[in-house]
């Protein structure tokens, strides 16, 4: 699957706060990163839904990630205040629209690896954010 095969969605409760993806938010509380696997072809997908999107099987299951990944492509934004919205592959093989931080624009290259971690937002909501793997 490429980006922009209709998985732009952004790490955003406003738009996942459902009752399907609430698994995804008390997870990321806790520091960890869910991801959906189907039990038919056992492909990962994302964003999380309950059918699968490569096969159509409704038998789908929460899994944790190794919140390892790549940077597939990325925008910087000048005043983007220290996040760098970019696309990043994880290592189980999907791609997730989400924000490195707490990096020197100038450092971030496509293929660089990356790593999960999960910040506090407003109104106690935990987000999955990445940041740089120094010395990958
Ligand atoms: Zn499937």
């Amino acid at each position: 699957m490429m980006a922009g095969d209709n998985n732009a969605e952004m790490l955003d409760p406003q738009t996942f706060g459902n009752a399907e993806t609430a698994p995804f938010w008390l997870a990321a509380a806790e520091g960890r990163l869910l991801i959906k696997r189907c039990v038919a072809c056992s492909a990962h997908h994302w964003y999380p839904r309950t059918h699968c999107p490569h096969c159509g099987s409704g038998s789908t299951k929460w899994v944790e990630a190794s919140g390892m990944g790549t940077i597939y492509t990325f925008t910087v934004l000048r005043r983007g205040g220290g996040k760098v919205p970019c696309y990043v592959t994880l290592d189980e093989g999907i791609s997730i629209f989400t924000n490195i931080v707490d990096c020197d624009p100038d450092e971030i290259a496509i293929g660089q690896r990356v790593r999960v971690q999960f910040r506090d937002e407003t109104e106690g909501v935990t987000i999955p954010v990445f940041v740089l793997e120094k010395g990958a």
